[in-house]
C-alpha cells in the first residue's frame, strides 16, 4: 500500500511542493485563430498551484450561495446588512480549498482532469485582467496600483441560487458579497463564458467600478431598492458599469494570442445577433427611439433585467473605441483606457470624476445626466484631438442634448472645433 502511494504521488505533482512563480502550465486559452485551445503559459503570481491560489486570486471551491427572500434573515432586505454581515448570511457554505492534479511533462504543468483545466484557465484569465489593469493604473498621474484586485475572491463551481434559481453556465461578479462566481457549465457548443477572456475582463472591471466609483459598498445607496435612484439616472448608471465593462473586457483580450477581440461573445452565446450587438467596435451604434423610450421609462426593476441594460452601456463603449479607433488606432484606444480610469474617480483636479458626480448627487438624481457623464469623461482626456472624437461620437451616438453645435454648453471640455458624428439620424425632440 505504502508503495503504491509513492508512485501516485511521484506521477502528480499534487502530492508535492508547489514550485514558485512563474509556472509553467497548460491552459485553454484564445490563439491566432480566435479559437480556444490548449497552449503552454505562464503563472506569474500564482502562490499554490494545487490549491490555486496566488496575489491576484483565490479559488474557493464548493461553495453555496443563496440568495432569497424568503429566508427569516434575508427578509428585512440584505441591503440592510453590512458586507461582512451578508457574506456570513448568504454564503451558506462558505468552501474548501480546490484541489488541481498535474502531470509534469519536460517542465510544464498538464493538468490531469476537466476541473484542474478549467481551474488554471481561470486564474490565468484573472492574473490577466489584473496586469491589464496594473498597466492602465500605472499610467496614471500619479501611477496608483490595483489594490481592489489583490487576492480576489473566486468561487469556483458553487451552488448558486438565486430566487430559487440554480445558476449555470455563467461568470458574474457578486458585489454584495464582493466574490465572483465560475458557476458550473453544461452547454458544450460553446467556449463557456467562465473560459472568456473577454468576460473575466469584463467581471474584474465591474470590481475595478464597484471600489472606485461606488466606493467599495457592495450595494451602493444609488442601488437600494425603494430608497436609490430610479428612471433615466439608475439606468443610466447601470449601463455605464456594463458598457464600460465591456469596453476593459475588450482591452483585457489585447493581451491574448488572438489579439483584441471587440466582439467578447460571440464564441460564448448562441444568440449571434444579440453578441454582434455588444460587439464594442460596432460602426453603426446609435440611440433609436425604442432604446430611448425604453432609457426614459423603464423601471429600475425593468431595466436591470432587459438587454437594452446592455444595448445602451454599448453606446459608451462604441463611443470610445470609435473615437480611439478613428484618431489612430490601437494606441489611442489605450489612452482612453487610461483617461476612462482616471474619470472613475477623481477628487484632486477641477473635474470631477464620476465618483464625484454621483455621490455628491445622492440625493439629486437629475444631475446624473448623459451629457454630466461624457464631460466627466471628457475632461479627462488629455490629447486634443482624442477628446475632440470621444466628444463629437457621443453627441452623435447617445443623441447628448446641447444647444451649441460643438456642444461646449454641456460639455465644456470639449475642444470648440467639435462637430457631431454624423453616423446616427438626430432624434425628434420628446413630446
Ligand atoms: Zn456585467
Amino acid at each position: 500500500m505504502r508503495v503504491f502511494l509513492l508512485i501516485v504521488c511521484a506521477a502528480a505533482l499534487s502530492c508535492g511542493p508547489t514550485p514558485p512563480a512563474p509556472v509553467r502550465v497548460m491552459a485553454i486559452v484564445p490563439v491566432e485563430t480566435r479559437g480556444y485551445e490548449p497552449r503552454e503559459v505562464q503563472l506569474q503570481t500564482i502562490g499554490n498551484i494545487t490549491t490555486l491560489k496566488g496575489s491576484v486570486a483565490e479559488l474557493i471551491g464548493v461553495a453555496r450561495v443563496t440568495l432569497d427572500p424568503n429566508d427569516p434573515i434575508q427578509r428585512g432586505g440584505i441591503e440592510n446588512l453590512t458586507d461582512d454581515q451578508r457574506y456570513e448570511v448568504l454564503l451558506k457554505d462558505k468552501g474548501a480549498d480546490v484541489r488541481g492534479n498535474y502531470l509534469d511533462k519536460a517542465g510544464v504543468l498538464w493538468p490531469a482532469d476537466f476541473h484542474t483545466w478549467n481551474m488554471v484557465t481561470t486564474y490565468w484569465n484573472f492574473e490577466n485582467a489584473w496586469l491589464y489593469f496594473q498597466d492602465l493604473l500605472a499610467s496614471q498621474t500619479p501611477a496608483q496600483t490595483p489594490d481592489e484586485l489583490n487576492k480576489m475572491r473566486v468561487l469556483y463551481w458553487p451552488e448558486l441560487k438565486i430566487n430559487d434559481t440554480l445558476v449555470t453556465d455563467n461568470a458574474l461578479y457578486m458585489s454584495f458579497v464582493k466574490s465572483f462566481a465560475i458557476t458550473p457549465f453544461q452547454n458544450e457548443k460553446t467556449v463557456p463564458l467562465a473560459m472568456n477572456l473577454g468576460v473575466i475582463g469584463h467581471e474584474v472591471a465591474h470590481k475595478v467600478w464597484s471600489k472606485r466609483v461606488f466606493n467599495d459598498e457592495g450595494i451602493h445607496p444609488t442601488l437600494r431598492p425603494s430608497t436609490g435612484w430610479s428612471g433615466e439616472p439608475f439606468n443610466l448608471l447601470r449601463s455605464l458599469d456594463e458598457g464600460l465593462a465591456d469596453f476593459h473586457g475588450y482591452g483585457v483580450t489585447c493581451r491574448s494570442l488572438a489579439g483584441c477581440t471587440p466582439d467578447l461573445l460571440s464564441v460564448s452565446i448562441a444568440d449571434q445577433t444579440y453578441a454582434k450587438q455588444r460587439d464594442v467596435s460596432r460602426p453603426d451604434a446609435c440611440l433609436d427611439e425604442g432604446l430611448r423610450q425604453a432609457l426614459k421609462s423603464f423601471s429600475a426593476d425593468q431595466w436591470i433585467r432587459a438587454r437594452e441594460l446592455y444595448l445602451y452601456g454599448n453606446l459608451w463603449a462604441v463611443s470610445l473605441y470609435q473615437a480611439g479607433s478613428k484618431t489612430g488606432g490601437i494606441g489611442k484606444v489605450k489612452s482612453l483606457q487610461v483617461a476612462l480610469l482616471a474619470a472613475y474617480n477623481d477628487d484632486r483636479s477641477q473635474s470631477p470624476g464620476l465618483n464625484q458626480l454621483v455621490n455628491r448627487n445622492l440625493n439629486n438624481q437629475m444631475a446624473f445626466t448623459p451629457e454630466a457623464v461624457a464631460e466627466a469623461i471628457a475632461s479627462h482626456i488629455a490629447d486634443v484631438d482624442l477628446r475632440r472624437a470621444f466628444c463629437s461620437e457621443a453627441m452623435d451616438r447617445l443623441q447628448l442634448q446641447c444647444l451649441r453645435p460643438d456642444c461646449t454648453d454641456k460639455m465644456p471640455s470639449c475642444p470648440g472645433t467639435t462637430r457631431r458624428g454624423t453616423t446616427c439620424k438626430v432624434l425628434p425632440p420628446l413630446p
